[in-house]
């Protein structure tokens, strides 16, 4: 391995990945490190990726970004969950809500007491129970740490905001802050003929970039780390269909509601995501089962209001770089690989990906063991996130179309095989290797999907139904109070831009 020290980052592409990692490593880093990047108004970015989960408040918070100024300068709205239409079957909905459900007690979690309640006729629905969702469908929203005078918590939140808005924003934020920028296409790489680390980088103008460390934020082209490094790629298309996405913006039809619309289609699904001056919207599909040009028209014809742009087509595969990190290249972002966006996870895993090359940073030079670690890492965190994403579209009870009956029938990862036969016979969830999705979250997209557990935990046999009768009805009149005290999410978004 070098051992020659590292000062000076390069990093390829300036998409949300390329900005991010920019403005993180230069907040933590920035006095230590010489950071430049570099990004091709020719090429453009993806364009897309306007939903997010509730870890970019930590982000924004680690790179000193208030709220107020976020929202202003993105046109951001707030998201409380997904809600997840026609999925398990036609006019049937859930919500994968952010935050808790109901009260957990010392070794049992409220989804117990529910499921015993459940083998009664007047069961009460799960989202009764979620302060999120009664929020989210009533369009309301406040801070709130807690239910007052309760221990219970409060609203869990993230925000929709314009993608393009977002990047500008970064770079702004980067380049005040000592981050070099320079415009350019890439045209070669060169590397050391000996250990085929990557030297520096040929612009077309001429322009040669060295650098000690190269950070591939290329998007989809991996311009370094595949196209270069020729790394390899873990092929998920088999569990993961979908294949394309068409995304187009328009007006919005009506006050910006405070959560993503995730809509399921003949042949995939289509996503409405608020803002505060359009809609964005777009269909993933898999080219299958479903024409470009079909995609189009289906969802032209599904569109909240007006058009404001020209659909535009992506194509993607949906699988993991096999090493993240592969001798002086780091890919984040799209580079690294793609999950497809069903559950808004992208812009996390570059926000992951950033903060671990932080606490592995090899500046003394790059120790294979630091390597090694931080491709383990990542493998694992992308691992959970596909297990949890190819759920939904397993525990379709749709047939009506093709492409449902191959997702109902598909093989699917060993890890999610054992996940769900121990939720089924057991009701119980384990949340492995510190994955991203926590026990509540599995559990709505099971119950969701209609997947409800035989066996509920003995602890809940203690309470009579008289007793749990009481228990759901309190927390059922508290949350209710809540929600009828807050503001709803137009006020919120006036107020905190004042
Ligand atoms: C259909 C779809 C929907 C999505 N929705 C979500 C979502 O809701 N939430 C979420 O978290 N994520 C979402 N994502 C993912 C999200 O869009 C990306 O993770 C995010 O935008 C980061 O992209 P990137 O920066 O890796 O790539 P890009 O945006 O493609 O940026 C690549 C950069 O590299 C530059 N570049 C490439 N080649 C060269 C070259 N030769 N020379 C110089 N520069 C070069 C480009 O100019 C650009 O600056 C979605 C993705 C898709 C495809």
């Amino acid at each position: 391995m070098e051992t020659k020290k590292i000062t000076k980052v390069v990093i390829a592409g300036g998409g949300t990945a390329g900005w991010i990692t920019a403005a993180l490593l230069n907040k933590v880093l920035g006095k230590v490190l010489d950071i430049t990047l570099i990004e091709s108004a020719e090429i453009g970015t993806v364009g897309v990726g306007e939903a997010s989960i509730p870890p970019i408040l930590h982000l924004n918070g680690a790179l000193g970004i208030s709220e107020k100024e976020f929202i202003k300068a993105t046109g951001a709205t707030i998201k409380l969950g997904i809600e997840f239409e026609n999925w398990r079957s036609q006019d049937h909905s859930y919500m994968h809500a952010f935050g808790e459900i109901g009260k957990d007690f010392p070794f049992c979690e409220f989804y117990h007491f529910w499921l015993k309640a459940n083998q009664t006729q007047n069961a009460p629905d799960f989202w009764d129970f979620s302060l999120n969702y009664q929020a989210a469908k009533a369009h309301k929203f406040a801070h709130l740490k807690h239910i007052p005078n309760t221990q219970l918590a409060g609203l869990h939140y993230a925000y929709h905001f314009d993608a393009t808005r977002y990047g500008e924003f970064l770079k702004e934020l980067a380049q005040s802050r000592g981050v070099k920028r320079i415009e350019g296409k890439i045209e070669s790489v060169n590397q050391c003929h000996q250990s085929g680390h990557v030297r520096s980088l040929l612009l077309k103008n001429g322009e040669q970039i060295d650098g000690d460390l190269f950070i591939d934020c290329t998007g989809l082209r991996a311009l370094l780390i595949e196209q270069t490094l020729n790394t390899g790629f873990e092929d998920w298309s088999h569990w993961l269909p979908c294949d394309s996405a068409i995304a187009v913006q328009s007006e919005s039809a009506s006050d910006a509601i405070p959560y993503t619309r995730s809509i399921a289609r003949d042949s995939g699904w289509q996503w409405q995501i608020p803002l505060q001056h359009r809609v964005g919207n777009g269909l993933v599909y898999s080219s299958r089962f479903l024409s470009d040009e079909a995609a189009k028209q289906q969802l032209l014809d599904n569109l909240p209001a007006k058009p404001l742009t020209e659909p535009r087509v992506i194509k993607f595969k949906t699988g993991r770089r096999l090493k993240q990190w592969h001798k002086n290249v780091v890919s984040v972002g799209l580079s690294s690989g793609f999950l497809e966006p069903l559950e808004s996870t992208s812009i996390h895993l570059i926000q992951s990906a950033a903060i671990r090359l932080i606490k592995f940073f090899p500046h003394q030079g790059i120790k294979q063991s630091l390597v090694d670690e931080f491709n383990q890492q990542s493998k694992t965190e992308f691992e959970r996130i596909r297990d949890f994403i190819i759920l939904h579209y397993k525990l379709t009870e749709r047939d009506d179309s093709a492409f449902w009956r191959f997702c109902k029938g598909m093989d699917i990862p060993c890890s999610l095989r054992k996940k769900i036969e121990l939720f089924k016979t057991s009701g119980k969830l384990i949340r492995e290797d510190d994955e991203l999705f926590a026990e509540i979250a599995w559990q709505q997209v099971m119950i969701g999907q209609g997947l409800i557990a035989e066996d509920h935990h003995p602890l809940t046999d203690a309470l009579s139904y008289e007793q749990l009768n009481e228990l759901f009805s309190n927390l059922k009149t508290l949350i209710n109070s809540t929600v009828e005290q807050l503001p709803t999410h137009n006020q919120f978004l006036e107020k905190v831009q004042n």
